[in-house]
């Protein structure tokens, strides 16, 4: 007879509110598929009571964890090590843990980035490119996007002052040039565009009828055009980008990308990414 094991390896995510968080769905399912004694939990923890559950998961010997709003930023102070990108966007949403030492990453622009070189078949070296936003989304992914060789980097903004600390960032920390663009009007996608990207929250669900204040007619057929919205994954702005020829890259393969490299990092296991994927696209009834 084989010998039991009933011992779980935990990870999860802690957030406030997080009752919305899907990522359950596709890491339970990654588990279930790899037959893993590991299990995710969506844990609600209020702001003022992070350390506690900081110290919470260290004494339970979990594996690591994920963090969501409003605790990205906050966490770096209980943090033993940040990776470098991590340090530079500002923001960790995943945590493991070695020898009881808290490690910090953020996955959410790699993700991003494994989607345009595996799924796009984009190479960012030396390409021009235009982020709408400039909150959590944008940072992680512009910082991944400099440090891949993005040549310029234009970081669309309504908040002027949030788009320029961003801009300062890139043009101080990582050798890459930026320039921010305010966003008062409809704006016009500058012409030697090579990667567009909205990563802004405009079009997630149920506001699935808004789209960027852009205009479309600006977007041409050798445009990659990305969108961070996971559901629904065709967003009006994407449609409105493949309607030019333009080819689209959509948030849910970055959920699913960022996700995937959570689940290397915990488990030292390669993520089954398409189970992964199908879990979501089920959860969200979408395709
Ligand atoms: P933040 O709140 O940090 O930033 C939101 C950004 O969107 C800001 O730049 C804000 O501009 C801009 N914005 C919001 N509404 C409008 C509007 N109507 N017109 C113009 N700009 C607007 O959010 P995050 O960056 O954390 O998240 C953004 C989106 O990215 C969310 O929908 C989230 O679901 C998605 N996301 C997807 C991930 C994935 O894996 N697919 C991972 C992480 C996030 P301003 O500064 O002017 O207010």
């Amino acid at each position: 007879m084989s010998e039991k094991n009933y011992k779980s390896e935990l990870v999860g995510v802690l957030g406030c509110p997080v009752a919305e968080n899907p990522t359950i769905v596709m890491q339970e399912a990654a588990f279930k598929a790899l037959d893993l004694n590991y299990r995710y939990l969506t844990i609600e923890v209020k702001p003022a009571d992070l350390e506690s559950a900081i110290k919470g998961i260290l004494a339970c010997n979990f594996k690591g964890i994920n963090l969501t709003i409003p605790h990205k930023v906050e966490v770096l102070k209980y943090l033993d090590v940040i990776a470098d990108d991590a340090r530079l966007i500002g923001a960790v949403n995943t945590i493991f843990i070695k020898d009881g030492k808290l490690y910090g990453e953020n996955t959410d622009g790699k993700g991003f980035l494994k989607s345009l070189i595996d799924e796009a078949k984009v190479d960012p070296k030396g390409k021009r490119a235009v982020i709408l936003g400039a909150g959590g989304a944008a940072r992680a992914i512009s910082v991944e996007l400099a440090l891949a060789g993005v040549e310029h980097i234009t970081i669309v903004n309504r908040n002027e002052k949030r788009g320029q600390e961003l801009v300062t960032l890139l043009n101080s920390k990582i050798d890459c040039k930026a320039q921010y663009a305010s966003w008062n009007c409809t704006f016009s996608i500058p012409s030697g565009t090579d990667i567009l990207v909205n990563a802004t929250s405009i079009g997630l669900y149920p506001d699935v009828n808004e789209k960027a204040d852009i205009d479309y007619g600006t977007i041409h057929a050798e445009m990659t055009v990305c969108d961070v919205i996971p559901n629904p994954p065709r967003t009006l702005f994407l449609k409105e980008a493949g309607k030019r020829g333009a080819k689209t890259l959509d948030g849910l393969g970055m959920l699913v990308n960022q996700g995937a490299i959570g689940f290397k990092i915990w488990t030292g296991i390669n993520a089954p990414v398409e189970v992964m994927k199908k879990a979501l696209i089920e959860e969200f009834g979408i395709f």
